[in-house]
């Protein structure tokens, strides 16, 4: 095959871009800046998205993947913040069915858990509370029926489990689907492999800045009247480098979590289940379609951010609780088939140090008029955080806000994503090279298609054409 870099070798997208002037440019290709590119081009705002890395490679490609309320940002009081996300992840429930899976979640509680069983209980009962009891399901499970559904579970000093509803999701096919979405419209563009730089004032008051393609180092300079800062965790470091006339004062505590897959038929698992180790952590161990996802792990990040992976620390740690809580699944390192690792945009708060109870909700900052950074928050309310900026740019254009126009289903689906995999044809990957904007192997092989025959079809395909 010989290509493992560039996919498509025509010029630059960037370079054919029709125009350089832009009402709004977003800066970040995760779910963040999908969400905001979508909802300003359901409102007829002509705007365009750069992305450095593929789309959604980054964070929005490395969480838990689950829609969720967070039912233990419950103990730090957040009700707000959980009843939105709760309503967010029904939604989208509607939305996306085919990429988002209602789950019935289980938390085993044991004599000497660091949270009681009525307290597990008064938890869940809240929880549904505050979805206006929209949830699936709420319940318990008495030990004997833990064991059942729970395959390997430790049975030492098990008194039950607590099972509430939240749900899965395919997070960097979410994402692309939004992005997908935005562009189908006429006035939204996105170009992933495109970076950002160098942002300034021209002579009209527009901002003014250079994109660079990464794959063929072409350059271009565009401006535009509004410009939204969408990039997640690297958001204190973009600012500092490239806007050095804010005099930006860092915003995040980054954070790095990481996450296991081992195979479902080497731990055959039903049910998502929640451990709460002892040292006041939380351990999700959720089945996916033919894999079980393990996470995630909290450890301090100060290196390059892009492409982090997990460290040995983070593995180890994951698979001595995984073997703690169940002892008969004995899962080894030679049981992973894959792991990877995101950094979550956490944002300071002045009281709180602590990365694990420092709050999801996002912030908005405008350091200069109509210059909109947007930090924190959760995948589950990207189209709320959306919103935010959305309703700010038009406001200023004198059209109107209208917040039910993103509440409908997204217009294009990706060929692959966890719950379907069907059989790679050259019918499909024609497709998938035309529609889901893969401009490298890679995003070929890790973020569109998932599939164990991945290598014998595509070198088929290749070989018979040339691209
Ligand atoms: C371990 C972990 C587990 C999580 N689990 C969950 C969960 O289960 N549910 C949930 O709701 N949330 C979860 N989250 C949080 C969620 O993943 C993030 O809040 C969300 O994905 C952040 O999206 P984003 O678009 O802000 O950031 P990103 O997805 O990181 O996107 C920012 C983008 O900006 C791009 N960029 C940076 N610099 C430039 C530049 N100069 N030019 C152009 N582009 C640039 C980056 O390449 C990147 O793609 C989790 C996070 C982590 C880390």
């Amino acid at each position: 095959m010989g290509h493992r870099q560039q996919l498509i070798h025509s010029t630059s997208p960037l370079l054919e871009l029709e125009k350089s002037h832009f009402n709004t440019i977003v800066i970040g290709g995760g779910i963040v800046g999908a969400g905001i590119l979508r909802d300003l081009a359901l409102h007829g705002v002509d705007s365009l998205l750069v992305e450095k890395k593929d789309f959604a490679s980054q964070t929005s490609n490395s969480s838990s993947k689950m829609l969720h309320g967070g039912i233990r940002y419950l103990e730090n009081f957040d009700f707000a913040l959980v009843h939105e996300a709760l309503s967010e992840k029904n939604l989208w429930l509607k939305l996306a069915p085919h990429i988002c899976k209602e789950k019935h979640f289980y938390l085993p509680v044991y004599k000497d858990s660091l949270r009681p069983l009525w307290m597990v209980r008064l938890g869940i009962y809240l929880y549904d509370f505050l979805s206006n009891f929209q949830n699936a399901t709420r319940g318990f499970a008495d030990k004997e029926k833990t064991l059942k559904e729970i395959i390997h579970i430790k049975e030492h000093n098990l008194s039950g489990s607590g099972i509430y509803s939240d749900a899965i999701v395919d997070d960097g096919k979410l994402t692309l689907e939004v992005i997908m979405d935005a562009i189908n419209k006429e006035n939204a563009c996105a170009l992933n492999y495109t970076s950002a730089s160098d942002i300034s004032k021209d002579n009209n008051g527009h901002y003014k800045l250079t994109l660079r393609d990464e794959l063929t180092d072409q350059e271009r300079t565009v401006t535009c009247e509004n410009l939204v800062i969408a990039t997640g965790p690297f958001t204190d470091r973009f600012m500092k480098e490239n806007l050095p006339q804010v005099q930006w004062s860092d915003k995040l505590l980054p954070s790095k979590g990481s996450h296991i897959w081992v195979r479902r038929t080497d731990f055959p698992l039903e049910h998502p289940v929640v451990l709460t180790p002892s040292d006041g952590r939380v351990i999700f161990v959720i089945p996916h379609h033919d894999r079980v996802l393990i996470g995630t792990t909290e450890e301090e990040v100060k290196d390059d951010f892009f492409d982090v992976t997990p460290s040995e620390n983070e593995i180890d740690y994951l698979l001595t609780n995984l073997n703690e809580f169940f002892p008969g699944a004995k899962i080894g390192r030679d049981n992973i088939t894959e792991s990877f690792a995101g950094i979550r945009p956490l944002v300071m708060e002045d009281d709180a140090q602590n990365r694990g109870k420092t709050a999801r909700e996002h912030k908005v900052f405008t350091p200069l008029s109509k210059l909109y950074v947007i930090v924190g928050g959760k995948y589950t309310t990207f189209r709320t955080m959306a919103q935010d900026i959305t309703r700010e740019i038009i406001k200023a254009q004198n059209i109107s806000y209208n917040p039910d126009k993103t509440k409908v289903p997204l217009s294009k689906k990706c060929q692959y994503n966890f719950f379907h995999k069907p059989e790679l044809t050259r019918e499909i990957i024609e497709k998938i090279i035309k529609d889901e904007l893969p401009r490298t192997y890679d995003d070929l092989e890790k973020r569109r298609i998932h599939s164990e025959d991945f290598d014998k079809v595509l070198t088929e395909y290749f070989t018979k054409h040339t691209l």
